[in-house]
């Protein structure tokens, strides 16, 4: 029986890269033995509805986009209860998952590992039973997401997501939330930012060095921001961030599974994308919910 790979690609992610190397990349799955599906998407949320339909009928589902065309891939995958491996050639602006599961940027040499190599399971998370890859987020990176235009975005990259953080920092208001943790811990207080995460890079920017996480040990990395009083303590809070060192504005426990409800709904970003606003929030880890090709 011939193999098959499915390869689902957004057209316009990134600087549009992707257009240029098609037929590289087919011709490069082709040599190694596979039989190629191409599906360009044409809507948000079509990459999931492929992913989904057509998990079982493929050797290998590849996709080539952003983190948000990942995130639905994935996510379809593991809808489709299916555990066909998922290969990735990043085409985004931030790539924060690339960067974390070191898969190459260069797209011929993506598209080469995809059919040459090894496969790893790894954690994904459930906001309100929507899955997500490397991060559920309230606050900073949810404005982020939405106002950095896109074509600004694809020009400066990681460095749009980072003047837009010093700039929306000061603007930003703390919200009480209250957070029940596994362990029965209950956090409530007013914070800026939360984060159920499962990346070294978040936005551009990298939070933990590589050996500091596991992405498949069924627990992500839970974090709580204030906002601090003054220039001097956002520095602080911000080089704790980098550092991983401890901060009284910074609140950080590993855990499966966070229940957190706020005053007034808050939109959340997931993965980068918009994920929906909401009062209620039930965060969970699905340990080594779906394979990767690295
Ligand atoms: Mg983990």
């Amino acid at each position: 029986m011939e193999k098959k790979i499915l390869f689902i690609y957004n057209p316009n992610s990134g600087r549009e890269l992707i257009r240029e190397y098609l037929s590289y990349i087919v011709e490069t799955f082709n040599e190694a033995g596979y039989d190629v599906t191409v599906k360009p998407t044409q809507y948000g949320g079509q990459a999931r509805e492929i992913a989904k339909a057509h998990a079982d009928d493929y050797a290998i589902i590849a996709c080539s986009g952003g983190d948000g065309t990942l995130n639905e891939v994935l996510g379809g995958v593991y809808l489709a209860g299916s555990k066909t491996p998922v290969g990735y050639i990043p085409t985004g602006s931030t790539n924060d998952f690339a960067n974390t599961h070191k898969i190459h940027q260069d797209v011929l040499k993506a598209a080469n590992r995809i059919v040459r190599g090894r496969t790893k399971e790894i954690d994904l998370g459930l906001f309100n039973g929507k899955p997500f890859d490397y991060v559920a987020a309230f606050g900073l990176f949810t404005n982020i997401a939405y106002d950095t235009p896109h074509d600004l975005k694809s020009v400066m990259g990681h460095s749009a997501y980072f003047l837009e953080i010093m700039r929306s920092f000061a603007d930003m208001k703390e919200v009480l939330i209250k957070c029940e943790l596994e362990d029965g811990e209950i956090i409530e207080d007013y914070y800026i930012i939360g984060l159920m995460s499962n990346s070294n890079y978040i936005g551009g920017m990298q939070f933990f060095m590589d050996d500091e996480l596991a992405l498949d040990d069924g627990e992500m990395e839970f974090t709580l921001i204030k906002k601090g009083n003054d220039p001097v303590q956002f520095g602080n809070i911000i080089r704790a961030l980098m550092e991983n060192t401890q901060n009284k504005n910074v609140v950080r426990r590993k855990t499966s599974k966070v229940r957190i409800s706020f005053e007034n709904v808050i939109p959340w970003t997931l993965d980068g994308e918009y994920g929906g606003s909401v009062k209620y929030v039930d965060l969970e880890v699905v340990k080594k919910a779906v394979k990767i090709i690295v």
